[in-house]
């Protein structure tokens, strides 16, 4: 017979990490660049105060344990308060991606039944376009002050400074099952109607406890960080809860992700450890090479949500002395699942074959496990060689869709619709999406290889590669590439220089120089949209 272990069953809650981070680390900043450009200063215990203002007014609107809040907004500091006062009071936080399509928004917002919505004043328009189609939104609340409201014809607002400043900055936070849910978060839909992801306080806590590793992100009260992705993309990866944890300044930077204005925010708040998506660091490296900069304290980035190329690890490493943690995860993982990290052994090897191994995505963190499996669901070796689909299992990983009624799992394994291939050490590559992989005469192209060998180029600043229909191979592959200098029009010394990096085979039928990459919401190339505009380009 098992014995009982004889501990506190203490849940893990939101309410909790606001807690521990307001009486430890009280007088650590949060410092928030608003939507008009000036900056915002406050400290975790300030923070704290108002988010259960916010929770005792929330309260007083009626809002029961379980009631969903919605929000569309940057990542700011009331953007936070709603964050703690939301969940820690029992109710479900619900960031929507404000660049879904209104149809999109509108239907999440309905099927999540959000009661109250907290939104920027520069997403009024995008208010106004769906207000009238979210019949239980009782209240529209935007993240303001009086000053700055704006106006929607027909719609009532109610202001976010007026709403909470009635209340006391006293609550007693209920003890909440921690298996409760605590956030929602729906993927981006590309393939039919988004998908929610009910986020318990438990899976919370424990990714945001992984993330503070030091094999992870190694977030503690030395740090500074900025978190770039946002924070309607897989609650910005945990980070606003990890901050707390680990008692980082938190720097919060608003609407403007461009190179420059990423750069100024890293300089003047003295910035060590940022997170976001590849193409927000494409853009800041341009930034620093064009105007000849330097960090001055940045020494670590985390990076996911698409395949970081090798030659932007590279150019980050040595060029400009910054640490890059390679992660993989997705909306039904929470957020890291996989890490990138280099042992002491690994330290000394050759800076390239360094890189190659930050290229992959790493290994899985404590909590989540992998395997590969064929198209029969047979689990494939983990000999680096074999691939197949990526299936993942652990405590912060999704069981269900909300409210769907089929199962999302496959004998309790998650399938990420992710194709990769695993080591015998653990490191896990990720070789393309299902939908992204491009299928020519019989056998498989890796997109994201084609891609990361074309990045390697002088000329390329960003690069995507697509399948195209093809009339003899079934698919091949085209490249699109957006150049840095307009006068580089050699499409042939670019295949030449692929050839030196892949099979033969592999080399993309047509170059097309554009002037830009369609990107979504969460900073990813839109191949669906790419795959739209040249689906017909070697049929015609
Ligand atoms: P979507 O991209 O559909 O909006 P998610 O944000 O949940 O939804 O993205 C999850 C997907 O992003 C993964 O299934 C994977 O295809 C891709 N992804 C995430 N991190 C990486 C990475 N480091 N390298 C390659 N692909 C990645």
């Amino acid at each position: 017979m098992q014995t009982v272990g004889k501990m506190m069953q203490r849940p893990l809650l939101v309410s909790a990490i606001l807690e521990h981070g307001a009486y430890q680390f009280g007088k650590q900043e949060v410092v928030s660049r608003e939507t008009h450009g000036t900056l915002h200063r406050y400290t975790f215990s300030d923070m704290a105060s108002r988010a259960k203002q916010l929770a005792n007014a929330l309260k007083d609107l009626g809002l029961q344990p379980g009631s969903v809040v919605g929000s569309i907004a940057w990542n700011n500091y009331r953007h936070l308060e709603t964050y703690y006062g939301v969940s820690g009071g029992g109710m479900v936080m619900h960031t929507c991606n404000p660049r879904l399509h209104p149809d999109q928004l509108a239907f999440i917002i309905n099927h999540a039944q959000d009661e109250v919505v907290f939104f920027d004043s520069s997403f009024a328009p995008l208010v106004k376009a769906v207000a009238a189609h979210c019949k239980l939104v009782k209240y529209w609340i935007c993240l303001s002050d009086k000053a700055n409201m704006p106006s929607i014809d027909g719609v009532e607002l109610v202001c976010y400074e007026d709403f909470i400043a009635p209340f006391p900055s006293h609550y007693e936070w209920p003890d909440l099952d921690e298996n409760s849910g605590a956030a929602l978060c729906y993927t981006s839909g590309t393939t039919g109607n988004p998908k929610g992801v009910m986020y318990s306080h438990r899976a919370i806590a424990l990714s945001a406890l992984s993330a503070c590793l030091p094999n992870v992100l190694n977030i503690s009260s030395q740090e500074t960080v900025l978190p770039v992705v946002p924070m309607f993309h897989i609650n910005a990866w945990c980070l606003p809860y990890a901050c707390l944890i680990g008692g980082a300044k938190l720097v919060l930077p608003g609407p403007k992700l461009d190179g420059a204005s990423l750069y100024e925010l890293m300089e003047s708040e003295q910035v060590t450890l940022s997170a976001g998506v590849p193409t927000i660091w494409m853009g800041l490296i341009q930034h620093l090479e064009q105007n000849q900069l330097s960090f001055t304290t940045m020494r670590r980035t985390g990076v996911g949500g698409s395949a970081m190329p090798k030659a932007l690890i590279a150019k980050f490493n040595e060029v400009y002395n910054v640490d890059v943690r390679h992660g993989w995860g997705m909306t039904e993982t929470t957020a890291v699942a996989t890490i990138s990290n280099i042992s002491a052994e690994e330290m000394t090897l050759p800076e390239s074959l360094r890189h190659d191994l930050v290229a992959k995505q790493g290994k899985s963190v404590f909590g989540i496990e992998l395997k590969i499996v064929d198209e029969d669901g047979n689990t494939l070796a983990r000999d680096g060689q074999s691939q197949g689909e990526l299936m993942v299992r652990g405590q912060w990983i999704v069981e269900n869709y909300h409210k769907a009624d089929t199962q999302a799992l496959v004998n309790g394994w998650f399938p990420t619709g992710d194709i990769a291939t695993i080591r015998p050490d653990g490191v896990m590559q990720i070789r393309d999406r299902t939908k992204d992989v491009i299928k020519s005469g019989g056998e498989w192209i890796s997109s994201i290889e084609l891609e990361n060998a074309a990045a390697a180029h002088p000329q390329v600043a960003m690069a995507a590669v697509i399948g195209i229909k093809h009339p003899k191979w079934d698919e091949r592959p085209l490249l699109l590439i957006v150049r840095r200098q307009a006068d580089f029009t050699d499409k042939q010394e670019l295949l030449t220089f692929l050839e030196q990096r892949v099979a033969k085979w592999w080399i993309p039928d047509e170059v097309v120089f554009v002037d830009s990459l369609p990107v979504g919401g969460t900073g990813k190339v839109q191949k669906n949209e790419l795959r739209a505009q040249y689906g017909g380009i070697f049929s015609a």
